[in-house]
């Protein structure tokens, strides 16, 4: 690694003590705890106006710089423009990206007041590393005040082809302060291409033999895809302590011996939730015989419910799980657990042991780290089977999953009975190769790589 701190940008903090739910602070944590360093971002607290005094926490070996952000500042900037515009343009979503002049101010201006307060605590040699799409400016506005360090940039978040991101009024402005990074990271091949393409046809760079990207204003940046991992060993662990833990038990006994498939997600439309519900009900209408054999729980934290399309997709899930358990379940049996709550990594680990089938079909999903985790808390005797979308990052890695396109219910219904009745001897062949993979690319592997190319 540099000499230097390293310093951790991104808008959420998940600070001492609480929970990380999301794949972006669960691998940041992991990221920080092993080299130490500074985490800077939003406090998570709305106040009377933004900026003010920058809160400061220690833990072992990590510092806490958070600010607070106005009423206006957070709506426009994080509701707006991070996630009516950005989240869904970058997840193919053009028809709901809704794109308002006022949001793209305020996130410019969240963007200053970030550079503003973070400037004053960078040491000549420490590394910056900035993430995600929440973000994607600071380089360009930490430059314009004189920044000279090695700044690393990484997208959580899938990047779609240039013929989609040109959608995006002012999209030059904007992607173009990507140049502003020595080393920009995506999660897959096919991101790092679209950024290439983006640069070479819409931006007019070059690629210099090198393989680095050089613009028309002589910037000079690596793209490279660095797929995130998790902290397998930490997990597997977790996952085979589990049944010391009252609530695992008492999820077993309800089963009654039934098989269990588990999906966990934030409630977001880019996970495919819909879809997968149709999936399910289709695999119980073409498979009376699973009737009363078979448990669907749907883990699914509502987030973002201040920007309208997240209040209506749970109207639709509600609806829909209604209408599945009102056609399918007997007095003694419900087809769906439907839950709207989120859960600590120490249980979900417990729960995806538990289950036969880990159905994760996200529609686009930068990578998926609740596939990873899926696969790493199974029972290495008495594996259960990963269904997942081949439109998640994770897909790259994890190919002896049963992939399906989750748009195609009637092929996830199908994978579903594969799925169901995998012999035991293909259920440890295909997790073995899985659990390598995660082994050997495992969130420490992933820090490093970047960092080792951040540092050069
Ligand atoms: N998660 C959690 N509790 C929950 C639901 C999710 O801790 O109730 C965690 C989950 O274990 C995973 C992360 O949140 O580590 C979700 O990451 P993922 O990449 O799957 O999706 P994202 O939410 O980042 O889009």
């Amino acid at each position: 690694g540099g000499k230097g701190r390293l310093i951790v940008v991104s808008n959420r903090v998940a600070l001492p003590e609480q929970t990380a739910t999301g794949g972006l602070a669960s691998a940041m944590r992991v990221a920080l705890q092993e080299r130490g360093g500074l985490w800077f971002g939003w406090s998570g607290k709305v106040a009377r106006q933004s900026g003010g005094e920058v809160h400061r926490v220690s833990d072992d070996a990590v510092d806490y710089a958070t600010i607070d952000l106005s009423r206006a500042d957070h709506d426009d900037f994080y509701d707006g423009f991070a996630n009516r515009t950005l989240w869904p343009l970058l997840h193919y979503r053009p028809d709901l990206v809704d794109y308002d002049r006022r949001h793209l101010a305020g996130y410019l201006r969240v963007n200053n007041l970030f550079a503003e307060h973070l400037m004053p605590l960078i040491a000549p040699d420490d590394t910056v590393w900035i993430n995600d799409y929440h973000l994607i400016p600071l380089a360009a506005m930490l430059r314009d005040r004189g920044l000279h360090n090695r700044i690393g940039f990484f997208l959580h978040t899938p990047l779609p082809a240039a013929g989609l991101l040109i959608a995006l009024p002012h999209h030059r402005e904007l992607l173009e302060t990507l140049s502003s990074y020595d080393l920009v990271g995506v999660q897959t091949a096919r991101d790092r291409r679209a950024l290439e393409e983006y640069f070479l046809h819409e931006v007019g760079a070059v690629m210099r033999r090198d393989g680095r990207l050089r613009t028309p204003g002589g910037r000079r940046f690596q793209a490279e895809a660095f797929p995130i991992g998790i902290d397998t060993r930490h997990v597997a662990d977790s996952a085979s302590h589990a049944h010391e833990h009252e609530e695992i038990d008492q999820l077993k006994q309800s089963l009654e011996g039934r098989a269990l498939i588990i999906g966990v997600d934030r409630l977001d439309y880019s996970k495919g939730l819909p879809e997968r519900f149709q999936a399910y009900a289709r695999l119980l209408e073409r498979s009376p015989q699973l009737h009363r054999h078979v448990t669907f729980l749907q883990i699914a934290p509502p987030s973002r419910g201040g920007v309208p399309e997240y209040q209506q997709i749970r109207r639709e899930l509600e609806r829909s799980a209604g209408h599945i358990n009102g056609l399918y379940a007997a007095p003694d049996w419900a087809p769906i657990r439907y839950v709207n709550n989120s859960f600590p990594h120490s249980l979900l680990s417990g729960y995806y042991r538990t289950a036969r089938v880990g159905l994760v079909t996200p529609l686009r999903d930068g990578m998926n780290l609740v596939a990873k985790e899926y696969v790493a808390s199974q029972d290495p005797e008495n594996p259960g089977v990963l269904v997942l979308s081949r439109f998640a990052g994770a897909a790259q890695e994890l190919v002896d999953a049963l992939l399906v396109n989750p748009a195609d219910t009637e092929e996830v219904a199908e994978a579903l009975g594969v799925a169901l009745t995998m012999p035991l001897h293909e259920r440890r062949t295909r997790w073995r190769r899985m659990m390598d993979v995660l082994e050997k690319q495992d969130v420490t592997a992933w820090r490093n790589a970047f960092l080792h190319r951040l540092d050069g």
